[in-house]
């Protein structure tokens, strides 16, 4: 298929710092030579959409169009485009290019390459913004692209796209992926849940740290947990200190680590995925005593979310979600950030999103 000329587009963009979300028209770029042009379908509301168009991290643009967790259909495909033809069902996550061939891009982390251009609120090489999966299509370079295996629910796949590889790639990254591991998944929320799931189907034996007990039956009957504690329960807590391999903290807000840190084994590692605004405070006597360790991890790079997409084809995961509307989503967000949701909010773009007359 041919080039097609730049196309008007249109979504939903916050224009300021209030975070609340609006029509907004925009056009995307013509269909270069390895561009894959593809129609939304559905997209998840990661709490980072939240957060960047409420400039919690300060660096927010705006208009920002939100949306890295994006599942569609493919509608054009460049002339050189190998990979992908018109009607494939596809996922793009947090980034759509990278410069391929620094240390990292080679290491196949391109998540992590300087150049790295955010599928929303980043610039592009033609110094235009880039405008995220709350939109009715997109363009992308095709080796930044995910197949999505055919048996999954597209609504229920997109969240995997973010949420699904942001904890997926620290487990078998750190070796935490194997039967006989014990994890600890700190706060249940969309990546929470989805990492009970993987590290569930990945052999290991899972325990979920809340902040409160209303989750407790649902993450042992329905999501597979083996234990449950409540992190504000010192006596809970206690019973668990020094059994966990490893910790993936989801948590989106402050919150104490030193009763986390207790929970580890010797060598154990702790892995922040969360992004609270505000630091944390991180005693030096429980790391330095068990020789624990203390990491970040940021999403993942294009072989590890293919990976695990096809993981989670074989495994039949998904995330647990509500679908809802897009004139829903500024009430998704507030819910959100509320914590008011099971487990993740994802739009049906395709069928309720509709350009301002
Ligand atoms: P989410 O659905 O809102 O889940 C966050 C969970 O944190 C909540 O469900 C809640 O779980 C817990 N929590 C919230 N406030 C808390 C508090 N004050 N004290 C203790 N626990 C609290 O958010 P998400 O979409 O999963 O994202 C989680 C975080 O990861 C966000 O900061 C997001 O920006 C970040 N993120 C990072 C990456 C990355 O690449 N590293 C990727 C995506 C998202 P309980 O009810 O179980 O306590
Ligand atoms: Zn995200």
């Amino acid at each position: 298929m041919g080039k097609v000329p730049a196309t008007e587009a249109f979504g939903l963009a916050a224009k300021d710092e209030s975070g609340v979300l609006s029509s907004f028209r925009f056009s995307r770029r013509e269909t270069g030579e390895k561009d894959v042009r593809l129609k939304v379908l559905f997209c998840g509301i990661c709490h980072t959409d939240v957060c960047m168009a409420r400039n919690e991290w300060g660096f927010t643009t705006y208009p920002l169009v939100p949306g890295h967790e994006i599942v569609g259909v493919v509608t054009e495909v460049g002339a050189k485009v190998i990979k992908f033809k018109a009607g494939d069902k596809v996922g793009v996550g947090y980034m759509l290019s990278s410069c391929r061939s620094c240390d990292i891009c080679t290491d196949d982390q391109e998540n992590h390459c300087p150049k790295m251009i955010m599928t929303s609120g980043g610039k592009y090489y033609d110094d235009t913004m880039t405008y995220g999966g709350y939109s009715d299509h997109l363009v992308c370079e095709e080796d930044y692209i995910i197949r999505i295996p055919e048996n999954l629910p597209l609504d229920a796949a997109a969240p995997l796209l973010c949420a699904g590889v942001t904890v997926y790639s620290p487990l078998k990254s750190h070796g935490l992926d194997k039967p006989g591991i014990h994890i600890g998944v700190v706060g249940l929320g969309g990546l929470g849940h989805v990492a009970v799931k993987f590290a569930k189907a990945m052999g290991t034996k899972v325990t979920v740290i809340s902040s409160s007990d209303g989750k407790r039956d649902e993450a042992i009957n329905r999501l597979g947990a083996d234990l449950f504690l409540v992190s504000r329960d010192p006596e809970e807590m206690k019973d668990a200190m020094g059994t966990m391999d490893g910790i993936i903290d989801t948590v989106s807000a402050t919150h104490p680590l030193l009763p986390l840190l207790g929970l580890l084994k010797y060598k154990g590692k702790f892995i922040m995925v969360g992004a609270p605004d505000k630091p944390l405070d991180l005693p030096a006597l429980p790391l330095i005593l068990g020789k624990k360790m203390v990491v970040g991890s940021m999403t993942g790079g294009i072989k590890e979310s293919q990976e695990m997409v096809d993981f989670a084809g074989k495994h039949n995961i998904t995330a647990d979600i509500e679908l809802i509307s897009a004139d829903y989503v500024n009430m998704a967000m507030e819910r959100l950030e509320k914590g008011d949701v099971r487990y993740r909010f994802v739009i049906d773009v395709a069928n309720t999103m509709k350009p301002t007359p």
